[in-house]
């Protein structure tokens, strides 16, 4: 679904990526752990062009997004994304932020459109609120609609960079196990997380990242279980 190619990136003389190869296959789960500041979020956003590359080709679900002729916003309607602050329209509510998109960009009856949408607030345990406002949600309820929006579009790949960093603590459960559904059910998924239990049990494989490389990539028991390099064991001593 995903192939990243010798990606670099650069913000003017700070070198960020340093030539990342990865690929993110059909009904895998892959989550990138590492220090701050050490690209992820960047890798995450060049992945749907959030951010141009330096250099290097990045292809999803077989287009190059990375060749200045490619349609983006075609990609992008198969790609959804949830970041760390929810971005939900404050003067909506939960259901008309999971119908907006599917009306304006996949043409959609507004019936037909919020059918999609009830099913994606029940599948997050939301189907009750689609008429509050996200100001009379929680953060986490506020991060599971943003999941169900995503939903809506259908997308084949979904984007996820530390959705439950900015949570009370009590809150982060509810939004991981909603994750977790999706990768069983066999969403395709990236994952910048902190939760290492939750990249350990739902990753099908690790990226651990340090100033711009990836350092070390496997199978959580063997990236985060039994960790080849020193960079990583530091790392995760220092989380776990
Ligand atoms: P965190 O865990 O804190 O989210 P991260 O691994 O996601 O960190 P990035 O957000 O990818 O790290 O940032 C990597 C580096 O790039 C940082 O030094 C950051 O300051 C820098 N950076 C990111 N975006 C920009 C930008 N738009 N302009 C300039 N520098 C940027
Ligand atoms: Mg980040």
């Amino acid at each position: 679904v995903v192939v990243v190619d010798d990606l670099h990136k650069s913000f003017g003389q700070l070198q960020v990526l340093r030539g990342i190869n990865t690929r993110v296959r059909r009904g895998e789960v892959v989550c990138v752990i590492g220090p701050s500041g050490s690209g992820k979020s960047t890798l995450l956003r060049c992945v749907n062009m959030l951010e141009r590359p330096t250099s290097g080709r990045i292809t999803v679900h077989s287009e190059e997004v990375t060749d200045p002729d490619c349609d983006i916003d075609e990609v992008r309607r198969g790609v959804g994304m949830v970041f760390q602050s929810f971005n939900l329209f404050p003067h909506l509510t939960a259901m008309e932020n999971c119908t907006i998109a599917q009306k304006s960009v996949l043409k959609r009856s507004d019936a037909e459109a919020r059918r999609i949408a009830q099913l994606n607030l029940e599948k997050v345990g939301l189907g009750e609120r689609g008429d509050s406002h996200p100001a009379k949600l929680s953060g986490g309820q506020q991060q599971r609609v943003a999941i169900a929006r995503a939903l809506s579009m259908d997308p084949g790949l979904m984007l996820f960079d530390e959705p439950t960093s900015a949570l009370d603590p009590e809150l982060v459960g509810d939004v991981l196990s909603v994750m977790r559904r999706l990768a069983s059910e066999g969403m395709t998924m990236m994952v910048v997380t902190h939760e290492m239990a939750f990249a350990r049990d739902v990753a099908d494989r690790v990226l651990f990242m340090d100033g711009g490389v990836v350092v070390e990539e496997g199978p959580p028991s063997e990236v985060i279980g039994d960790p080849k390099h020193e960079r990583t064991r530091t790392f995760l001593q220092r989380v776990l």
